[in-house]
């Protein structure tokens, strides 16, 4: 059974343990570059197009060049194959710029009009490997999570889209800067606030809360990813009666309300079980909740794009 595989865009497997990159990819020079997480789960990259769409929108963010969404399915579906069905991976697609060198050269070449040549050829690579032992747990048992400021407000993605808050860019390193930080405070997880004391996200998940039999998320436009397992979730909780709405939270409504989620690509759906050092008991419908995420994005593929 492979541990890890690694395809390129134009379809081959390569060998994982063989150099990739080169030094100057400007992904890794700048983390300048966009990537997608996505659970294989019985041989199928689950929700893929969803996926495959917010790669598209968050290439669009960085002005990368449009990528090729039938090589990026292809490559997909030989990686999962590859993977196999016995057990649940995490495929990533990366996509960079490419290398500074070749963008180095790039004022003279618009400058003599050749500009097919003025963009660098990006790097663009799908990896698969094992699900982190902390996935389970977290599934089973929820997580602990500190609220910790972000530092901005609800209104930094609509007056400066240069933040690029929306999009899932290769600049990662904050966010798991704040997980080592909530781990030394014994905590799984993390909830972002802004400024005015309104919930964002977690560092790698969506947050969700149930009230009643409602289902609310902050909306994109407060400086959130959009997440593709919400995005399931909801579409599936409506089908079974319930209400789900985009709105602000203050970080009062997680206190107040009958659970809150994080909600990820990997973890699923992962509750609240302590928030600030604050237990959190679970709801009876917990379980109700776990199922509709599951069904959510194994039929997801079923719904279409963003
Ligand atoms: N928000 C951030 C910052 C993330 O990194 C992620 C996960 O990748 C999410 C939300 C959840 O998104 P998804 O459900 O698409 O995995």
């Amino acid at each position: 059974m492979v541990d890890r595989v690694l395809v390129t865009l134009d379809g081959a497997v390569r060998d994982v343990d063989a150099p990739l990159l080169f030094a100057d990819d400007i992904g890794v020079l700048r983390g300048d570059g966009v990537f997608e997480t996505v659970l294989v789960r019985a041989g199928v990259a689950c929700a893929i197009e969803f996926h495959l769409g917010r790669l598209r929108r968050s290439a669009q963010a960085l002005d990368l060049p449009e990528p090729e969404l039938g090589k990026w399915r292809e490559a997909v579906e030989i990686a999962a194959k590859e993977w196999g069905s016995e057990r649940e991976g995490v495929l990533r697609l990366v996509l960079t710029r490419g290398r500074d060198s070749e963008l180095a050269g790039t004022p003279d070449k618009v400058k003599t009009g050749d500009l097919a040549a003025a963009v660098p050829v990006p790097t663009a690579f799908v990896l698969v490997v094992p699900v982190p032992e902390r996935v389970e747990k977290a599934r089973s048992e929820g997580v602990a999570v500190v609220s910790l400021s972000r530092g901005i407000s609800v209104d930094l993605a609509q007056a400066a889209p240069w933040q690029l808050l929306g999009a899932k860019t290769l600049s990662y390193a904050t966010n798991m800067a704040a997980l080592r930080f909530a781990a030394r405070m014994g905590a799984d997880d993390v909830i972002f606030t802004s400024t005015e004391n309104r919930v964002l996200e977690g560092p790698r998940s969506t947050v969700v809360i149930a009230r009643d039999k409602q289902l609310i998320t902050p909306p994109a436009k407060n400086g959130v990813l959009p997440g593709v397992t919400q995005r399931a979730l909801f579409a599936e909780a409506e089908k079974a009666g319930w209400r789900c709405r985009y709105d602000s939270l203050f970080t009062a409504d997680l206190l107040t309300c009958d659970s809150v989620w994080m909600l990820s690509s990997i973890s699923l759906a992962a509750r609240v079980n302590s928030l600030d050092g604050l237990r959190m008991s679970a709801p009876d419908n917990a379980q109700e909740i776990i199922d509709l995420v599951d069904r959510g994005i194994e039929r997801a593929g079923a719904i279409g794009d963003w």
